[in-house]
Parts: structure tokens; sequence; C-alpha cells
């Protein structure tokens, strides 16, 4: 066993405070992380608030690690101490179904393992993530990362909220000549705008936040839509081929699906603590459109868009925080005031 210090919540309401814990030992199919920066994903939250009626304590959340690998296993092949790597939001799953099989371990029809608030297989064992100060995975759900050194902090948003977006956007086949709706700028929203950007699509940006105009124009769209304005969305109504919606509260989706052409899809990404409203039927069957949803991405998937986004220079915009200042970050993100992602500079831990 190793000791390992991170942050932790000890139930819904009380702030995150310093934590002490163990991880595994190296195994031999193993690498060992020292976690240089932790992104902060709105999942943390609704985790640490038990938002979704299944939180574990303590809860040591984070699961866009990056970091520098410390030791491997015998049998590991892909690593070697001093590679930098990357670690997002599953550690583990069966590896024997279907799923599994076509490299889909977050469909795992056994359940994948989650970097935090999982159990083992078989075991009753919490898993605690990256809001620590080292992470020991199997070498299979460790990512490889080929952008500069010096944007580490930067890639680290991509291990959740770049796959997260990149996956459905590569499903849905979004590319040249289309028209493609990104809901809500935050964290995955920023990354959905800079990828569907540089897959070739044309980028409309909804936005709640008229003041986040600006940023999303420089960020890649090439037109943003205020959607509480009923006449700057209506001038979209049935011109879109795909939209995602990454909004984190329950909102109006019939707004968004009316604004979509027939046949063409909005996938939800957004996994808020209450229901949306339901959308209307009719605005469904009469143009055949379609409403979907998307979880992450798969582990070849994960390392494909991480190499796609350092082939394209996309990077997170992130704002470094020290671990002393989650708990208001957590604040600020409630309020949709995070440009875009906040990332723990996990050295801070060694004052916590
Ligand atoms: P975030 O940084 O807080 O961004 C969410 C954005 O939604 C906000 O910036 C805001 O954008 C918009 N928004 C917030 N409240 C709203 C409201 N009441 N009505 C309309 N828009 C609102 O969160 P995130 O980290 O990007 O995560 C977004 C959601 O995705 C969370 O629910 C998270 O748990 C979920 N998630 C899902 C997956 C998956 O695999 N499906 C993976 C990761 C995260 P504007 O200011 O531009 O309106
Ligand atoms: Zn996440």
């Amino acid at each position: 066993m190793n000791n390992a210090i991170g942050y932790a919540a000890l139930d819904p309401n009380t702030p995150l405070a310093p934590y002490s814990f163990t991880r595994r030992a190296v195994g031999l199919n193993d690498v060992k992380i020292e976690i240089l920066y932790c992104g902060v994903c709105h999942s943390d939250l609704h985790t640490v608030r038990n938002e979704w009626n299944n939180t574990l304590y303590p809860s040591v959340p984070g699961h866009e690690i990056v970091g520098r690998v410390t030791a491997v296993g015998d049998a590991v092949k892909a690593f070697n101490v001093g590679d930098l790597a990357g670690v997002g939001c599953m550690i583990d799953s069966c590896q024997n179904c279907p799923s599994c099989g076509e490299g889909l371990e977050q469909y795992c029809e056994n359940g994948f393992i989650g970097t935090y608030n999982g159990h083992a297989f078989g075991g009753s064992e919490n898993t605690f993530g990256g809001y620590s100060d080292h992470i020991v995975v199997n070498e299979k759900f460790a990512l490889r990362i080929s952008h500069a050194e010096g944007d580490l902090a930067a890639v680290a948003p991509l291990l959740c909220a770049g796959i997260t977006t990149y996956s459905p956007l590569r499903e849905w086949k979004v590319g040249p000549g289309q028209k493609v709706g990104v809901v809500g700028l935050g964290g995955l929203g920023h990354m959905a705008v800079k990828i569907a950007r540089a897959m070739g699509a044309h980028v409309v940006l909804f936005t709640t936040s008229p003041g986040k105009k600006e940023d999303a124009l420089r960020l890649g769209a090439s037109e943003v839509v205020v959607s509480k304005n009923k006449e700057e969305m209506a001038a979209h109504l049935n011109s879109f081929d795909f939209i995602l919606n990454t909004v984190a509260a329950p909102h109006d989706l019939d707004a968004f699906l009316s604004l979509l052409k027939r046949d063409a899809t909005m996938t939800l990404v957004g996994a808020p603590e209450t229901p949306h409203p339901s959308p209307s039927v009719f605005n469904l069957i009469f143009k055949r459109r379609r409403l979907a949803g998307s979880l992450i991405g798969g582990i070849a998937e994960t390392q494909e868009m991480l190499d796609f986004c350092a082939e394209h220079d996309i990077v997170s915009d992130i704002e470094m925080i020290d671990i002393q200042d989650i708990n208001e970050a957590f604040e600020r993100m409630l309020k949709s005031d995070v440009k875009y992602r906040f990332v723990i500079d996990m050295a801070s831990l060694k004052s916590a």
C-alpha cells in the first residue's frame, strides 16, 4: 500500500477538506502517476453534494488527471518512468462484454469502474479520484500525452470535457458543410466549440450569459445566440444538422429541438440533478427529430481525441487554482462563472 493525501467531502453538506488514505501497491500491469494537475468537472460538484443520489463517502473527486509516471509494474509496455500520462473518468471495466470488446468501456455491461465513486469488481471499496497526490492505475486506462509539456495543465480538462464532447461529435459525423449548435459555454461547451470547429463545422453557440459572446467567437463559434432572446432563437428554426447540449441544469429542450432540421439529432451530455421538463412529442414526430444521450468516450477514442487535439493545437482555456480554493470554485461554477475550466495546481496540496 502507498500513503496518499487528497481533498475529500465526508458528507453532502460540508466543504472539501484534507484527507489521508491509501492506494494499492503498483501491480504487474500498473503505472503510478504523480498528479500534477486535475481539472474541476461539474460532475465532481454533482457527486460531492450527492445530487445523483449515489455518492460513496468519503468522496475524493477528480477525473481530469495529468501527471508524471513515477513507477511502472514489470509487465507494463506503454509507459516508462518519467513519461507524462493522463487518467480520465474510468480506471477499469470487465473487458469481457460486447461493449468492452468494441472499445466502448464507458458502456461496459457489467458497469465500468469510475476513477472516483466506483466500486472495485466484487468489492465494496470506494475509488478515489484526482484531487490527490498520486494514483495507481492499470496501464490500459492510462493515456499518452503528446502535447508540449508547458501545456500540461490545460490538457487536463481534455480527459473528461474533451472526450465527452469529441465522442458525440464523431458519432454523429460532424464535419464540413454542417451547421452545429453547442448549448452552454462552460467546461464541456467550450471544448465542444473548439473541437467542432476543428472538425470543419459551422458552429453556433447558445448561451444564457450575454457576457460570454466575445469569448465564444474567439474560441471558434461563427455565431452566438443568447438563448433567452426569442427573436434570435426564431432566426434559426429548422436549420441545424446537430446540436450538442452541455447544460448542467433542467431547462426547456423544445427551444432547441425546434431548431433541428428534419431527421437531425440533439444529443444531451449535461446530467442535471432533476429531470428536464418533458419535450413536446409533436416537436419530434413532425420532423422525425431525435433526442439522444452520450457518456464520455472509450479509452481508444480518448487517445484519438488527445492526439487530434495535439495535432490541432487544442487545449482548454483554464483558470488555475490552489486546492485550498476548491470550495469557492464550486460556488463560482454554480453561477456559470468559469472561464472555462478550473484546474487545480496539485503542488498546492503540499501546503495543505
Ligand atoms: P459547467 O462548466 O458548469 O457548464 C455548464 C454550462 O451550462 C454553464 O456554463 C452555462 O453556460 C450553462 N447553464 C448553467 N445553468 C444553466 C441554466 N439554468 N440554464 C441554461 N444554461 C445553463 O459544467 P460542465 O463541467 O461543462 O458540465 C456540464 C454538464 O455535463 C454537467 O451536468 C456534468 O455533470 C455533465 N457531464 C456529463 C458527462 C457525460 O459523460 N455525459 C461528462 C462530464 C460532465 P452559459 O453561461 O453559456 O449559459
Ligand atoms: Zn467530468
